[in-house]
């Protein structure tokens, strides 16, 4: 019998997922489902409630429309994640910390990055004071308990990208009484085919949503909006939907961002400056050979997968693949029973090919159902969540980093 002491196993790797939206849920599942009788490796998902967001859903919740309640740490049962409910107030990349609620760190040795983006209501004085936003079930909520006290009235939409239209669709539809008008930049469905963005625009009409591009918000009033004219429109509700900011709690910790706050990745989408850091989603800036992907629920779920593939691949000491992605489609509600839904080449620009009306409605819901029972699947069958559009010659970059 031998008296050698028998060594202590190796201390199990921590994989640390930062976010629990659409991509950070997606990388979560896919390496719970595939580490779930291993030893060697810890994952814990921070996230800052214990219901899953379905942000596709907020614009319905806004007129009241109740959602499902999906529990992240439910959906978690039977794997050996553990979930834990609180706020990142810190990133320490030296001591590879993370600080939750400004009260106690979680170190980790791999981490995911995925805590999304928020509308930006900074850029325009008074959004953040003035405004009504989308970002939460909650904002959505008080939206929606604005919107149920206005016997008449204006609502103004900010921002007339397809957030802004389906908002506008919405509330035009629930509450017939109400003058909805949508401003922005951009006319509504600006990156559509042209025959698709005149349908939306008729349905927008039929809907009495009253839409004016081509104007600029200068300024968020308590009753208002300031037009950079000068113009005074008066609001009884203002609902903010353009533009996007990320958390700054990247770039303070010093990992590399571009111009918008999002972690720059290399190609199997770890950061550049902090290879031990995995960045997905809105957050990350992530290069294919058409540009930089924008931010998207159809993109966000495969670089989630695909950062837990490279995770596992990393640790069994192989190389991790290139991350490629390319665009299907783009489905935009107008209302509970009509749609459009433009399907688009991989560099997302547009086919000639498009849905309208009730089946457009009903792809557009099948759409917005599907990420939770993708969970599901892929809890008992990773491989499920691994299929997406690779997008062909449009995603092969040309200067890889
Ligand atoms: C109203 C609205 C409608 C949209 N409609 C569509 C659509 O129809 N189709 C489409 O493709 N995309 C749509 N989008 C965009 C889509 O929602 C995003 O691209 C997607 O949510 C990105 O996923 P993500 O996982 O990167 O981030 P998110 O889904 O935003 O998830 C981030 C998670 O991190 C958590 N979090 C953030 N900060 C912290 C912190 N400091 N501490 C702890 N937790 C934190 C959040 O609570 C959240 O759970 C819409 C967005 C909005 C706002």
């Amino acid at each position: 019998m031998s008296l050698l002491p028998t060594p202590d196993p190796p201390a199990p790797h921590r994989v640390l997922i930062l976010g629990a939206g659409y991509a950070g849920l997606a990388a979560a599942i896919q390496l719970a489902a595939r580490t779930k009788r291993r030893q060697d490796i810890h994952l814990t998902l921070v996230n800052a409630q214990e219901q899953f967001t379905e942000r596709l859903r907020l614009p319905m919740t806004a007129t009241g429309r109740q959602t499902a309640p999906l529990s992240i740490p439910g959906l978690l049962d039977g794997t050996a994640a553990r979930f834990v409910r609180g706020w990142v107030t810190a990133l320490n990349t030296e001591a590879r910390t993370v600080r939750i609620d400004d009260d106690h760190d979680l170190p980790y040795d791999t981490l995911v990055y995925a805590l999304g983006g928020v509308t930006d209501t900074v850029s325009v004085p008074g959004a953040e004071d003035h405004a009504y936003t989308l970002n939460t079930v909650q904002d959505a909520g008080l939206l929606a308990a604005r919107l149920a006290r206005l016997d008449r009235g204006t609502v103004v939409i900010g921002g007339s990208g397809l957030t802004g239209v389906e908002t506008a669709a919405e509330i035009a539809e629930r509450y017939p009484h109400l003058d909805v008008l949508l401003l922005g930049r951009r006319e509504p469905g600006a990156t559509l085919h042209p025959g698709a963005r005149t349908y939306l625009r008729t349905a927008l009409d039929r809907l009495g949503v009253r839409v004016r591009s081509g104007t600029e918000v200068a300024k968020v009033l308590p009753d208002a909006v300031e037009l950079s004219d000068g113009e005074h429109i008066a609001a009884d509700a203002v609902v903010w939907t353009s533009g996007v900011r990320m958390s700054p709690l990247a770039a303070a910790a010093g990992l590399t961002v571009d111009a918008h706050g999002r972690i720059v990745t290399d190609d199997a989408l770890r950061s550049v400056s902090h290879p031990e850091v995995y960045a997905v989603g809105d957050a990350a800036a992530i290069r294919q050979g058409y540009g930089v992907m924008h931010g998207t629920c159809q993109g966000g779920m495969p670089t989630g997968v695909h950062a837990a593939l490279s995770i596992l691949r990393a640790l069994s000491g192989r190389r991790p693949k290139p991350f490629r992605f390319g665009y299907y489609h783009t489905p935009v509600s107008l209302g509970r029973q009509d749609a459009v839904v433009q399907f688009t080449h991989p560099d997302d620009s547009p086919r000639r090919l498009y849905l309208t009306g009730r089946l457009a409605a009903r792809y557009k819901e099948a759409v917005t159902a599907a990420p939770w029972p993708t969970y599901g699947r892929m809890k008992k069958m990773p491989a499920s969540g691994a299929f997406w559009p690779h997008g062909g010659r449009f995603t092969r970059t040309r200067n890889p980093r």
